[in-house]
């Protein structure tokens, strides 16, 4: 009789202990060691059959005879999900999707097996494939190339994939899954890597491309080990408010491409759809002659968005001026409101001023001082802004424009949005000169009246 190995797995990072203790010492969280056996024979994972010999053989190479050959990509016919990705999806590679339930990740990638005209294995531990099938008709009618299995152990889907060869494979989802091999139920930290380690043996082996989709908890990591994060080459994560129909897919890690771009998608009643103008989601579409508003490049989180400032400047009816924030911090718009007062010469002691955040998002970037300036101006001049031109600046107590942070983000979001202009601090540091975009750079308030006025 096997003898069976317990040890102790952390459920927030995955951390391994050998004895039980109440915190872990690798994330400091408190009560996350559960014990789990993990099995140890040796004879197991994925293993080809004989006509299936490894594609790729591996053998030292010296570093200058190594040639530099064309990066082979699968294409999808989603251009955002390649994108983000870096141009298409890399033979061999695990990619993680993650998100929260219900977000839509499953229907993303659904559509992408439905697309593609190599031959496509999505197996589904969520649902049957009756299920499924419901929902590809509601997606897409026409002939496709995917085959679609239910199961959640991996002796069978790899016997399954044996026989039918697939190109490419999509798991939905990891912590559905479980190995013969670990006695732990599925979802368990054991679990989820036993079987994220014997997929990525069968994917380096064989070249065919993993997506796995992965449900991310409360916290906003991925459910499980933080592990998980480390073993895949791709990590992607698909983000919505249920309130709003838009989704945004962006990458945390990705070894074949960078993390800095976006995809936006709208979610209707066909599936999701590519989003090429998100401004329109985002932005409030109002008239472009009213006077009071302003753009500004925020980020929030890692995320870069354009959000609008609304003010409002209006002769005090009464004594004392009322000065209200909606969105923006009260004492900082009183200390901008000062500083145009006594650096600028605009007279707005005398005046009601409000301001607003569209959408009812709060944001404490200080970033957005410059449009909060920007919107003031326009009110109390009556003189509007172009919805073409962005700001991306925080303002100082001289009056000075003071630069932010990451400030390259900001300028290429707005680039990608399809801003004409964006004015940042006179001291911002971009890496390059060539930007479609117009970059303006300002110094002091009057620069900036002298810029929009
Ligand atoms: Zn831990």
């Amino acid at each position: 009789m096997a003898k069976t190995k317990t040890t102790f797995f952390c459920q927030n990072c995955g951390a391994q202990h050998a004895k039980w203790q109440g915190q872990c010492n690798a994330c400091k969280e408190w009560n996350t060691l559960v014990e789990e056996v993990i099995d140890t024979k040796p004879e197991k994972t994925w293993k080809p059959a004989s006509s299936a010999a490894p594609k790729r053989i591996s053998k030292p190479q010296r570093i200058n005879d190594i040639k530099i050959g064309k990066e082979i990509r699968i294409p999808t016919s989603n251009q955002e999900f390649n994108r983000v990705l870096g141009g298409g999806i890399v033979p061999g590679s695990i990619t993680l999707l993650g998100g929260e339930p219900g977000v839509g990740k499953s229907t993303l990638l659904l559509q992408l097996s439905l697309s593609f005209s190599q031959k496509v294995l999505y197996v589904s531990g969520e649902e049957s494939q009756q299920q499924i099938k419901m929902r590809a008709e509601r997606i897409q009618n026409e002939e496709s190339n995917c085959y679609i299995l239910s199961e959640t152990k991996t002796q069978l889907i790899f016997t399954q994939i044996e026989a039918l060869e697939p190109e490419i494979l999509i798991i939905d989802s990891i912590q559905t899954l479980h190995t013969d091999y670990v006695e732990s139920s599925p979802g368990s930290v054991s679990q989820i890597r036993e079987c994220t380690a014997e997929l990525i043996k069968y994917a380096k082996e064989t070249n065919v491309p993993i997506i796995l989709i992965g449900h991310i908890n409360k916290e906003g990591s991925i459910a499980g080990p933080k592990v998980l994060e480390h073993m895949v080459d791709t990590v992607l994560q698909f983000e919505g408010d249920k309130n709003y129909a838009y989704r945004i897919l962006r990458a945390h890690k990705n070894r074949f491409g960078s993390t800095h771009e976006l995809g936006i998608y709208e979610m209707q009643a066909g599936g999701l759809v590519e989003v090429s103008n998100p401004s329109d989601l985002l932005i409030s579409k109002t008239d472009t002659h009213l006077s009071g508003t302003a753009i500004a490049a925020t980020l929030e989180g890692m995320r870069p968005m354009m959000i609008e400032i609304q003010a409002l400047v209006s002769s005090a009816v009464y004594g004392t001026p009322q000065r209200s924030a909606t969105g923006y911090n009260l004492k900082r718009l009183n200390m901008v409101l000062a500083v145009l007062e006594k650096r600028a010469g605009f007279r707005l002691g005398a005046k009601d001023v409000f301001l607003n955040i569209t959408g009812g998002i709060s944001i404490d970037d200080p970033a957005i001082d410059l449009a909060v300036v920007a919107a003031i101006l326009s009110s109390s001049e009556d003189v509007s802004i172009s919805k073409d031109i962005c700001f991306a600046a925080e303002v100082g107590l001289a009056g000075e424009i003071r630069p932010v942070t990451r400030v390259e983000q900001r300028v290429m979001e707005a680039e990608k949005l399809g801003f004409a202009s964006i004015l940042i601090s006179k001291q911002s540091k971009l890496p390059r000169s060539d930007y479609k975009i117009n970059v303006i750079r300002v110094a002091k308030i009057e620069d900036v009246v002298d810029t929009l006025f």
